[in-house]
């Protein structure tokens, strides 16, 4: 049997993409095997979102290399897009293939067998409109199952590169996602994450059907008890999202919107689509039509020209309108994008500082959200014992609004939904106590903690 063996940085597409390609690799007889051991074929899924990415990416081809040079070494994503000649000059390397015509890949690395001829078969991802059909039908957890719908970005934000290595965005068809839902729901998926490079884009290159459409296409999927949005921008927050946000049973009550940064001139030379102002509208409608929602998000920090006081006031905008997590980065140049090439860097001493300050504040505003849940009762997947550890009589699992909770319980429980009081909070972790599981009728009712005050 041949063997392959999968090594991927980066996004969460990414590795929704490594699994897809795995699955083209497991239909051909291979079987997967630790990228640490010796195989027939290494792919390595690269990452160019920063310049570490692209340095991070080639360490990891060559390390493929010394571990067996008679191996085919392939190289695909977005650090394969954006510099497939920069990868082929490492010795060694077989097959560049960037972030489309992954379908191919099987019959390159057969070519390349036969040959030992290397190559690129990188094109221009700029012209392709056409979404690339590529089906994870399980995945390593149990519980929640990714399914990509969107590719691509027309946003073309100041610090990201992601537009030159995805493309301009495209969409799945609707019939394929509601089938390759259905498909996930009938291997016992209870609850799906829909992901995407700009996921909120999905529809925009359709006439008349947006991600709303899917949305209410996807919650007559019978069996199908959760729907999640990986990410959303606030700009993409319109009548028809709330009204999905306040109707839909199924719609998890967590959002992730990246706010990127807490001041308008510093998201206008982000050409971040929103000012402050409109964003904390945004997020007051959403919290009107789904009371208790989670919103989490992602801040830069560092972006150049952040003044100390552009810095203090994002700060305070973000302590006003709160959130439940918060993804805190420094700002890190990504050459080829408009922000490496602007004045005003900011030096790495002071984005480190505002890093801290940020990531104390995240675990503040974390906790402050966990505690309104203590003594309410949650429903809760549990996706593993507790620390990965068979034995310990505990499970870990997450809340619709995506609060991580442990209780009592053992294996038999994963998968399953389980009614739990909140008897502790904290910043990543929350106590519970489990109360019942539930039976097949009563997966649909996550309810508001206002309702289940116990
Ligand atoms: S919205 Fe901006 S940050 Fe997000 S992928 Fe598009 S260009 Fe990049």
């Amino acid at each position: 049997m041949p063997s392959v063996a999968f090594y991927t940085l980066g996004c969460k597409v990414n590795f929704y993409d490594t699994e897809a390609i795995w699955q083209l690799f497991k239909n051909e007889g291979y079987e997967q095997v630790d990228f640490e051991a010796t195989a027939d074929v290494y792919l390595v899924n690269t990452c160019t979102v920063t310049n570490t990415g692209d340095k991070k990416s080639r360490q990891i081809i060559r390390r493929a290399v010394r571990r067996n040079p008679n191996a085919v070494i392939a190289v695909t994503g977005c650090y394969a897009q954006t510099s497939p000649a920069e990868i082929m000059a490492i010795p060694g390397v077989d097959l560049v293939i960037g972030t489309q015509d992954r379908e191919k890949i099987i019959s390159f690395v057969d070519q390349i067998h036969a040959d030992r001829t290397p190559v690129n078969a990188v094109r221009n991802i700029m012209k392709t409109r056409q979404f690339e059909e590529l089906d994870v039908p399980d995945f390593s957890e149990r519980t929640r199952a990714f399914l990509k719908i969107q590719e691509g970005c027309n946003n073309f934000c100041t610090f990201c590169i992601i537009p030159w290595s995805r493309g301009l965005s495209r969409s799945r068809e609707p019939q394929s996602v509601i089938e390759q839902a259905k498909q996930l729901v009938a291997s016992g998926y209870k609850e799906i994450v829909l992901t995407g490079i700009h996921t909120g884009g999905y529809g925009d290159d359709m006439e008349n059907y947006r991600l709303t459409d899917l949305l209410w296409d996807l919650d007559k999927v019978d069996g199908l008890e959760r729907i999640r949005i990986s990410s959303i921008e606030a700009s993409q927050i319109d009548d028809a999202m709330i009204d999905v946000l306040k109707r839909s049973s199924k719609m998890c009550r967590h959002l992730h919107i990246p706010l990127q940064a807490g001041e308008t001139s510093v998201l206008k030379r982000m050409r971040r689509k929103y000012t402050t102002e409109e964003f904390a509208s945004k997020l007051q409608r959403i919290r009107e039509a789904m009371p208790g929602v989670a919103i989490t998000t992602d801040v830069i920090v560092g972006f150049p020209g952040e003044t100390d006081e552009m810095f203090e006031e994002g700060y305070k905008f973000m302590e006003a309108v709160g959130f439940s997590e918060m993804h805190v980065f420094p700002y890190s140049k990504r050459t080829g994008t408009p922000a490496a090439r602007m004045e005003d860097q900011v030096d790495e001493e002071v984005k480190n500082e505002r890093v801290h300050k940020l990531i104390d504040l995240s675990e503040k505003m974390q906790l402050q959200y966990a505690q309104q849940y203590v003594g309410t009762v949650l429903d809760i997947i549990p996706e593993r014992d507790y620390k990965g550890a068979p034995g310990t009589g505990l499970v870990m699992g997450y809340s619709d609004n995506y609060l991580q909770v442990v209780f009592d319980g053992d294996e038999s429980l994963i998968g399953k939904l389980c009614r739990v009081k909140i008897t502790e909070a904290g910043v990543n972790e929350n106590r519970g106590q489990l109360i019942r599981v539930l039976d097949e009728s009563g997966l649909n009712n996550f309810g508001h903690p206002e309702a289940l005050r116990a």
